[in-house]
């Protein structure tokens, strides 16, 4: 068995799963939360069990109440409803992703066209786009370039959400800045060093691997990559699962070597129980294929560390509690 390192919590998911649950400690339950806090089911059911309310829309939370920001970030609209209810809020969204709100305000008060490389309808891109809706347009893949129209030529920018695929959206770029020569990048990479990491050390392990398992959530736009890098890396196949129980043996027929990884918002004890399944049918040498050490940390939300403070109960950061396996 080939793991795959870094793997699993990046440091926004840490940041946010951790705010959901000072906030159950430090305020009690319920503590409503809009969105799931990050795209990852075992997550949401085990803080959901704890007391924390998922909702869809602002409107859901009752007046005054207290709502956690998910990690994919809101536009300026959900926060004006926000102040319209009183909700007392926490803003969970990742700094990564505020960075790529900030480049969006900033090139849409310059006027320029900014194609906002993403995926439709994810909360990210909603949260994005919500910032300069009539400066933004979203470019879903490389084959939608064509019908891109823009006021000048000369003021376009390109942006991106920041779990895509590096490789498909590079290839996106390139087709635009064929179309629009004068296209400016990001002033810095907009895909986040987490999705970045974790696509480098799966495309490391895939060609040796006849499996790639994948452990993450379907609508974990990350998690979902991972498999399509896998597959363009040379894995022969490979196979997204939210836990260990979704594993068909019918995989490992005639498989010599299996590639494990996990997406940005997968609890390291999902990938030790697919460990623990694989091990049982056979697969109990573990290599760790490491590419990158991660120790970026964030500061937990500004409204939650202010309250934690004055009851001088503050922690500095989020945790990280992504274990270390251990190869043998
Ligand atoms: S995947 Fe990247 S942008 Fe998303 S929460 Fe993690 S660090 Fe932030």
């Amino acid at each position: 068995m080939l793991l795959a390192a870094p793997r699993g919590y990046c440091a926004g998911v840490d940041r946010a799963v951790v705010a959901v649950e000072k906030a159950l400690d430090h305020y009690g339950a319920p503590v409503y939360v809009r969105k799931e806090i990050v795209h990852n089911k075992h997550v949401v059911e085990t803080l959901a069990a704890r007391g924390a309310v998922f909702v869809e829309e602002t409107d859901e939370v009752p007046e005054g109440a207290r709502v956690v920001f998910s990690a994919h970030g809101v536009s300026p609209a959900v926060r004006a409803s926000a102040v319209e209810r009183s909700l007392q809020t926490i803003d969970a969204t990742c700094p990564l992703v505020t960075k790529v709100h900030k480049e969006a305000v900033r090139f849409a008060s310059d006027d320029f066209d900014i194609l906002l490389i993403g995926h439709d309808g994810h909360e990210e891109v909603e949260g994005t786009a919500g910032e300069a809706p009539d400066h933004i347009q979203v470019v879903n893949s490389p084959a939608e370039v064509d019908r891109v129209v823009v006021r000048d030529p000369e003021k376009v920018v390109w942006l991106s959400q920041t779990t895509l695929s590096v490789d498909e959206t590079m290839e996106t770029v390139r087709r635009l800045r064929e179309k629009f020569p004068s296209l400016q990048d990001p002033p810095s990479d907009d895909i986040c060093y987490a999705t970045q990491n974790r696509q480098v050390a799966v495309k490391k392990l895939a060609p040796s691997c006849d499996l790639v398992v994948v452990v993450g959530s379907a609508n974990s736009s990350n998690s979902v990559r991972l498999v399509e890098v896998a597959l363009d890396a040379g894995a022969t196949a490979s196979y997204r699962i939210d836990r260990a129980a979704e594993m068909d043996p019918a995989w490992l027929d005639g498989v010599r070597t299996v590639g494990v990884t996990s997406g940005a918002s997968v609890p390291e004890i999902l990938v030790r129980d697919v460990l623990d399944t694989l091990a049982a049918h056979g697969f109990d040498t573990v290599e760790e294929v490491r590419t990158a050490t991660e120790d970026l940390m964030f500061s937990l939300p500004r409204e939650l560390r202010a309250d934690l403070k004055a009851a001088g109960a503050a922690p500095a950061r989020g945790g990280r509690r992504s274990l270390t396996v251990e190869p043998v």
